[in-house]
């Protein structure tokens, strides 16, 4: 077999299986926002049914054949791209022993029905053999999976979710942040709260137009995406020009359905903006789950909660609603306070950060044998003592809150603080890039900020890890100062 055949060979059965992992999307989009509840069980089946589908398409021995012949010829760098993710994704799926995947998926689905009981009873031991299990479990993964000499466990499993974050790394960045967000959230001025009783209660269609207006404006192409309303905002792609996001159905303020939609569409203009002509090729995917991160926190923190926004949008909602009184300031205000929580979801700028670094410490201890299942609630109360301020008054507000780990999620925390750092360091370079960014935003004039964002970080989907990425566009390896002068600038300390 010639080498340009055996690249070929695998572009084609790459595609093959992009396109079963599409329709699996297809579906799970119809399961969150129509599907009626007495299909169900259907639907598990045929979920189940393309899970295995894809599964043996992913081990079927002629790729590592392909994978050794396409290797040894001459490759330019987006084919080398793939190479290498496919070889990644390849050693990850054989490595994997049939008897583990098998009891990891069996253990996720009993623990997650332990933990949505134990977290409606606050009954911490219910969930506790169940999470002592998955531990185990993921731990024999990681040793499956392998990693780099002076590495941990964790790494092998944060390496599926972004490629080349380890502890280590993560640490290195996360020490100083932490005391630098402790330091913050003490001195941060006492902040009274502003009136925003006007917009509550707003018509829901009214809201779920205007908002529609807003994301059209921010670049969402309706010809190539749907957004629709769920409890819970995501955004899912099914593909080269079909991505889906939702925005709150049940919201009593518009600021915060507002937060939520410039969340998800920041995650949608990335997912339309990756390059189609590598569709179903590595070359052309989201470069893992920070970056990702980075362009829904770009567009919800640094656009969405400046001034400049403020300036703008205050009169586009006092214009559609019918409310001459609104002032702006007293919105930019309310969109920024801050105030230590327990629940990790509803936490704000200042201090979400602190609930990431409580979860991935503990995971890191678990995964390590440092700490034991039974010892995390005492854990946990602690750590949000020291960070946060604050002791949970039940484990259901405490370490029960969080679906992830029942899930078999774990590695996975930190890409949310990663993004959150990516978002403030890409947002610094855009300023420096288009010096008129605040008064195009004051505007109301994305298209300058997204052609940048096309550029620099869409364009390039995996052609350069994330940190090389991060390094390319801001001329810096990932830091926390970025977000911490932004952090600074907003609380006035
Ligand atoms: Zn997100």
């Amino acid at each position: 077999m010639s080498n340009p055949t055996a690249y070929q060979s695998l572009v084609d059965h790459q595609r093959d299986i992009a396109l079963l992992g599409s329709t699996q999307a297809v579906l799970g989009w119809d399961q969150e926002t129509q599907m009626p509840s007495d299909a169900v069980a259907h639907r598990a089946a045929q979920l189940g049914q393309l899970t295995r589908l894809t599964h043996q398409m992913q081990t079927d021995p002629r790729i590592g054949d392909w994978l050794d012949a396409a290797g040894n010829s001459d490759t330019d760098a987006d084919q080398a791209c793939n190479i290498s993710y496919w070889r990644k994704g390849w050693d990850r799926a054989t490595r994997m022993p049939e008897d583990l995947a098998v009891a990891l998926s069996e253990a996720s689905s009993v623990a997650m029905a332990a933990w949505q009981q134990a977290r409606a009873t606050d009954s911490f031991p219910e969930f506790a053999p169940h999470l002592e299990t998955l531990v185990g479990l993921k731990r024999r993964e990681a040793e499956a999976m392998g990693w780099p000499a002076g590495g941990e466990a964790w790494d092998a499993l944060a390496d599926e979710f972004d490629p080349g974050m380890t502890a280590a790394s993560v640490s290195a960045v996360f020490t100083p942040l932490r005391s630098a967000l402790v330091d913050l959230r003490a001195s941060v001025p006492e902040q009274t709260t502003a009136d925003i009783s006007a917009l509550k209660g707003l018509p829901v269609d009214q809201q779920t137009r205007f908002l529609k207006d807003l994301v059209a404006r921010m670049g969402f192409s309706f010809d190539g995406g749907v957004m629709a309303t769920s409890t819970h905002p995501f955004c899912t792609s099914l593909g080269a020009g079909d991505v889906r996001m939702t925005m709150r159905s049940d919201e009593d303020t518009l600021l915060t359905a507002l937060g939520s939609s410039m969340h998800e569409c920041g995650h949608a203009l990335y997912e339309q903006g990756l390059p189609r002509v590598f569709a179903g090729q590595p070359r052309g995917a989201y470069n893992g789950l920070s970056i990702h991160e980075s362009q829904s926190r770009l567009w919800e923190n640094h656009v969405g909660r400046s001034k400049p926004f403020w300036e703008w949008f205050t009169g586009q909602i006092a214009d559609e609603f019918a409310l001459p009184g609104l002032d702006a300031e007293q919105l930019y205000r309310a969109v920024n306070r801050t105030e230590a929580g327990l629940i990790r979801v509803e936490a704000d700028q200042a201090t979400y950060d602190l609930h990431i670094m409580v979860r991935f410490e503990l995971e890191r201890a678990l995964l390590n044998g440092d700490l034991k299942p039974s010892e995390l609630p005492d854990a946990w109360n602690a750590h949000y003592r020291d960070y946060l301020g604050v002791t949970p008054d039940s484990n259901a507000t405490g370490c029960l809150q969080d679906i992830h780990w029942s899930m078999g999620a774990m590695g996975y925390f930190p890409t949310y603080t990663l993004g959150n750092l990516y978002a403030a360091q890409l947002f610094d370079a855009a300023r420096a890039a288009l010096p008129a960014l605040e008064t195009q935003i004051a505007s109301g004039d994305f298209a300058p900020l997204l052609a940048w964002l096309r550029t620099e970080i869409h364009d390039p989907g995996r052609l350069h890890s994330p940190s090389e990425l991060c390094e390319r566009v801001t001329g810096k390896a990932l830091s926390a100062e970025p977000m911490l002068a932004h952090l600074g600038r907003l609380h006035g300390v």
